[in-house]
């Protein structure tokens, strides 16, 4: 089968590493914008598969450079680990070229002071009641023409959103008959040593992490500010962490998609040095993305601050710790109540030295692969576009043990208050 994969940072070299161990795919085409990344990781890949590997640029802003290079691949699928503004520019391509489309994070505008772009936000803010700058509908819009091109969109299969939905569908099927509340618990326990730097793309974390938090409740969205909710938890394999409520993409699919459910939230891990550092950035304006005039040149903040933070691909040789990623699930099971504890722990240094990336990029990588192996292989199928919790979890949760994250289930957790 034939994947074409966009983008070649973090993800992409271990969602590709992974796609290597994988018999389903036999042709790679590698695409991004800096070919020579492309370049490097296919020749240390090479002796390692049966698979063919090619590489290519594209500019995946436009659809015109996508369309020519997949009217030649002609792949079967193509998985996006480019960046959230691609995304629509790649469904449309995919759409174009009669390919399937997957990715693992919902569409985020680049420019979003843009008027256009601006004006079906504010009323979605409006309509929906939550602020964050990303969320599902531009892509859900695209239903249609997924299904009258009889193609699959397969909406974020990395592990926040991903992994965690599958092990909601998981928990369903197999230990509840209803789940009303969902905790999503994400715990980074690596140190990389320097005082500030963030483990994927800057711009991309650092707006999700200084944007209001947000919850669902009873059927509606519940905004708080910015780290406003924080809680303490003892992480198996982590330890004690604090740990702040966020908005994240995947509540709004499991909100739709959960019968029943009566509350989600997600929470993630902050040291204190990290929010400090955060905090400042953001108060003198360096997380700003409207372009700013600088000795005669534009310069767009969070862009300029990227270009001096660490990149998060090198941090790989210096991460030492754990992750601790996984759901708290509370429910009724023939009509008694029910809690379980589906989680992974991952280690920073084993992944640097499976794949040369560290734990966020290979929690994210593998279920790249893993989502992508689901479609090529026909295991999941239909025309339109779908979240991962909408399909069948036992041959993902499989795949997760057997391609390195491996999940425990507790069924005595302790809760979140
Ligand atoms: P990186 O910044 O490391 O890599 C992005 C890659 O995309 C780079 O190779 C970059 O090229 C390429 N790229 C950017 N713009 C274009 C373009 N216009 N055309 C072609 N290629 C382009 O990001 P990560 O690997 O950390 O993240 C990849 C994706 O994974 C993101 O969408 C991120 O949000 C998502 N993610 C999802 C998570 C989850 O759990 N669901 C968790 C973490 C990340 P170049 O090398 O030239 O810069």
């Amino acid at each position: 089968m034939k994947l074409m994969v966009i983008g070649c940072g973090g993800v992409a070299t271990v969602a590709i590493h992974k796609c290597y161990e994988n018999p389903v795919f036999t042709e790679i085409l590698v695409a991004s914008r800096t070919k020579s990344k492309c370049d490097a990781l296919a020749e240390k890949l090479r002796s390692r598969t049966k698979a063919v590997i090619t590489t290519a640029t594209v500019n995946a802003d436009r659809v015109e450079s996508l369309t020519e290079l997949m009217n030649k691949f002609k792949p079967h699928t193509v998985l996006n680990v480019a960046l959230p503004y691609q995304d629509l520019t790649i469904m449309d391509a995919c759409l174009e070229c009669g390919a399937n489309y997957v990715d693992t994070a919902n569409y985020e505008a680049e420019n979003t002071d843009d008027p256009e772009w601006r004006a079906i936000y504010e009323k979605r803010c409006k309509e929906k009641g939550f602020t964050a700058l990303f969320d599902y509908s531009w892509q859900w819009a695209y239903q249609d023409k997924f299904k009258a091109a009889g193609l699959t969109a397969l909406l974020g299969t990395g592990f926040d959103p991903g992994v965690t939905s599958v092990y909601t569908a998981y928990a369903l099927k197999h230990y509840f008959d209803e789940i009303h509340y969902i905790d999503i618990l994400d715990c980074n326990g690596g140190d990389h040593g320097y005082p500030f730097a963030t483990n994927f793309n800057p711009e991309i974390n650092l707006r999700e992490v200084s944007s209001n938090g947000s919850y669902w409740e009873e059927g509606h969205w519940v905004e708080t500010k910015p780290m406003e909710i924080k809680r303490e938890y003892d992480f198996d394999g982590v330890g004690m962490k604090d740990m702040y409520l966020l908005h994240h993409e995947e509540i709004e699919s499991l909100a739709k998609n959960i019968p029943n459910v009566k509350r989600i939230r997600f929470f993630m891990t902050f040291g204190q040095s990290y929010l400090t550092h955060m905090n400042c950035l953001q108060n003198v304006g360096m997380l700003g993305t409207a372009p700013v005039q600088f000795e005669g040149r534009e310069i767009v903040p969070i862009k300029f601050l990227k270009a001096l933070l660490p990149d998060p691909a090198s941090l790989g040789p210096r991460t030492v710790g754990k992750t601790n990623i996984g759901c708290i699930f509370r429910g009724i099971k023939d009509g008694k109540e029910r809690n379980i504890y589906i989680y992974n722990v991952c280690d920073h240094q084993e992944c640097y030295k499976e794949t040369g990336a560290q734990a966020v990029s290979y929690t994210t990588g593998v279920p790249a692969m893993i989502g992508t192996s689901m479609i090529a292989s026909g295991t999941w199928s239909g025309a339109g576009v779908f979240n991962v919790e909408e399909f069948d979890p036992d041959p993902y949760m499989e795949a997760l043990n057997k391609y390195g994250l491996p999940w425990q289930v507790n069924e005595n957790p302790v809760l979140v208050d």
